[in-house]
């Protein structure tokens, strides 16, 4: 498969839910602020989660769930406390959020109502909000993919995505910071990214921050 970038397509929308049952057992509830990716990871999941619209032209078309937080003032007040994932189907980080501030604001409200909240990313936007995720570090978490330590693998499979080295950056800033964060390590591609010692050095890097 490869991804041709032609026109980027931004439309908005009005979700009708905000927190979404997880079907994963280390989470109670997941969040996506946007629907597609402009990220355009070539193995990505969700792809297939998507309408065909989204699907078929994946990383140039993004849906943005623009009420999502006025719902999610809503429900973070009815449902009952725990883990949120931001996001599964999307990248919380997408570069529109520099505009939106979906994901920002959705922190906010659900650390101020208790939920304990894991951000998943690939984007070092996400430092602009480390203010809020200091401030609740005791209920946030942020982790990100590193799929590879070689940008030029990189490319090739995620092609719009941050570099890795902006990732890399972005995380050790976070840990300095006192918050705890992660990497998760996927997928694992035959013949493209399985090379033992580009893992190691990711692993390595782990271990120093
Ligand atoms: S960043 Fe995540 S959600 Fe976005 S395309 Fe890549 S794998 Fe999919």
């Amino acid at each position: 498969m490869h991804i041709n970038r032609k026109k980027i397509i931004i439309n908005e929308i009005n979700a009708k839910h905000a927190l979404g049952i997880s079907g994963m057992k280390e989470l109670d509830y997941t969040l996506n602020p946007y629907l597609g990716c402009l990220h355009g990871c070539l193995y990505c999941y969700a792809i297939g989660m998507n309408p065909k619209n989204i699907a078929g032209d994946w990383g140039n078309v993004l849906y943005v769930r623009k009420n999502i937080t006025e719902i999610l003032q809503m429900e973070a007040k009815k449902y009952k406390k725990g883990i949120v994932g931001i996001s599964s189907i999307t990248d919380p980080y997408n570069p529109v959020e520099g505009k939106y501030r979906l994901t920002r604001n959705s922190i906010e409200i659900l650390a101020k109502n208790n939920f304990y909240v894991t951000l998943q990313t690939k984007s070092p936007l996400a430092l602009r909000d480390i203010d809020i995720i200091k401030k609740y570090r005791n209920i946030i978490d942020i982790g990100y993919t590193i799929t590879t330590m070689d940008e030029k693998i990189k490319d090739m499979i995620e092609p719009y995505s941050p570099s890795v080295r902006s990732r890399m950056r972005a995380l050790k800033k976070f840990s300095e910071n006192g918050i705890k964060t992660w990497i998760f390590i996927g997928p694992i591609i035959k013949n493209i990214n399985d090379n033992l010692n580009d893992i190691y050095n990711i692993i390595e890097f782990a271990s120093k921050i």
